[in-house]
């Protein structure tokens, strides 16, 4: 109740899409009596989540922000909503996001853009009053799991150290804001908000971590195969995966570990047999090597940031990890390859929406092309348009070899610096995640999506390429 009444009083940030009000509320209810009855179904049970727009849901409208699904309704829920469903987890409501997932903003969707809750101007009071799942917390611990509590003390810790907040944020210029980051912009500001403890996004170039950096939410990409991608409405299939935002890195941990695991409906999941995360396990610092790839401080980076990178790399030194520079040469090619393979992707993905078996059907029906014609001028918008019509140009017959296959080729050399890195036995890579905290909207918008995208991406974007977190 709490968490629905903040998502309501926050309507103006635009988070929600759509609020699964009676779904929640009826999901609640069932929980409360599995808590009751000592049958809880795990750590995930009775929570609030949410989900971006481009999961299906079934029989919940699931539209991708875009107008071509603006009344799609799917017959069955994509794998990753149906699990967290069978844990007991509450669906609050579906998240906006950048039309098809295309975008590092949350600005090009036909719902309107999404505000960052934080340095917005406004001020906002963050949700307090969680005394609802204070029971929970009990019974929880009844059934011998610590762990669900520790979900609902660390956020009445972290509400009660961010309360004071309120009316801290930077004055801003009249009507304009900073954005949420995307694409999954929407379910990034449903965690930061405290509308929802946990929520989906999808990442296919940064999406989940652009906005949680901007949100200062944690945001987690899964390695590509780790979970199931089946209903969650392609952007580019090969790089596509589920991806987690969370508060906490523990919150983080209990969501992959209940959405892990191979999917027969998913062709491309891992079967090998998903290991838990168990993050109480203690480590060894001195044992572990840190690599700080070189090519990621690149032009247009900002001090903050810097300062900020190299400040961690710091504070695990003297933690007492081993910390060391390390080369990945194509870093910088990567903006490019990712255009080329995004786009040809994109340009065969999109082919479904033809106004024929779902979606938007215009009235220009004379001819089955003109039909194919208007429905898509009319339900995509231009970055969408846009990339269809490169891609189909890098694919033409006589344009495949050059572009293509050769962003192919790069790819590979992306994936090989990382297997390098690795082999040479570094264990974790330390970079940024954006090269500038979250821009003003004005700002933001000046540029065109292209370069949005070089400029966001950077950094993330060479992960999806590889197939690695
Ligand atoms: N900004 C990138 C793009 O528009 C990444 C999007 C994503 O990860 N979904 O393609």
């Amino acid at each position: 109740t709490a968490c629905l009444y903040q998502a309501e009083k926050l309507k103006k940030l635009n988070i929600f899409v759509r609020l699964t009000k009676e779904v929640a509320e009826h999901q609640a209810k069932e929980s409360d009596v599995r808590y009751t009855n000592g049958n809880v179904r795990s750590l995930l049970d009775g929570i609030p989540v949410a989900v971006k727009d481009n999961y299906c849901t079934r029989n919940i409208e699931t539209t991708c922000s875009s107008r071509m699904l603006e009344s799609f309704k799917p017959p069955y829920n994509a794998t990753v909503v149906q699990k967290l469903q069978d844990a007991g987890a509450v669906l609050l409501g579906k998240c906006n996001m950048d039309e098809f997932a295309m975008g590092s903003g949350t600005v090009d969707s036909i719902h309107g853009p999404t505000k960052n809750i934080w340095q917005s101007g406004e001020k906002y009071t963050l949700l307090r009053n969680v005394g609802e799942r204070a029971t929970s917390v009990e019974q929880v611990q009844g059934c011998n799991s610590t762990h669900g509590s520790k979900m609902v003390y660390q956020e009445l810790h972290h509400l009660s150290s961010h309360s004071n907040k309120e009316g801290s944020s930077s004055p801003s210029e009249e009507g304009d804001w900073f954005i949420a980051g995307g694409s999954s912009g929407g379910s990034a500001v449903a965690v930061a908000s405290g509308a929802v403890f946990a929520a989906l996004g999808s990442d296919t170039g940064g999406s989940t971590r652009n906005p949680a950096a901007y949100c200062g939410v944690v945001g987690l990409k899964p390695s590509y195969g780790l979970l199931s991608r089946h209903g969650l409405i392609p952007l580019v299939n090969s790089m596509d995966v589920p991806g987690i935002l969370t508060r906490t890195v523990d919150d983080a941990a209990t969501l992959l570990n209940i959405l892990a695991g191979h999917d027969l409906l998913d062709s491309t999941t891992v079967q090998d047999s998903f290991i838990p995360l168990d993050l109480s396990q203690d480590i060894d610092i001195s044992r572990i090597r840190i690599g700080i790839p070189k090519e990621y401080n690149c032009p247009g980076m900002s001090d903050e940031v810097m300062e900020t990178w190299s400040g961690v790399a710091d504070i695990l030194e003297r933690a007492g990890a081993e910390v060391v520079q390390v080369s990945m040469p194509h870093t910088p090619s990567s903006i490019a390859c990712y255009s080329v393979l995004n786009q040809c992707e994109v340009a065969s993905n999109m082919a479904r929406y033809d106004g024929i078996e779902f979606g938007l059907r215009t009235a220009e029906n004379r001819s089955t092309e003109e039909l194919y014609a208007s429905t898509r001028s009319q339900g995509f918008n231009e970055t969408v348009r846009g990339r269809i019509l490169a891609g189909n140009y890098f694919l033409l017959q006589r344009n495949y070899p050059h572009y293509f296959l050769q962003a192919l080729k790069v790819r590979r050399l992306i994936a090989q610096d990382f297997t390098h890195a690795w082999s040479s036995g570094i264990d974790v890579l330390l970079t940024p995640t954006t090269l500038t905290d979250a821009p003003r909207y004005s700002q933001f918008i000046s540029r065109d999506n292209r370069e949005q995208c070089a400029s966001q991406d950077y950094c993330t974007q060479p992960a999806n390429m590889a197939g690695n977190n």
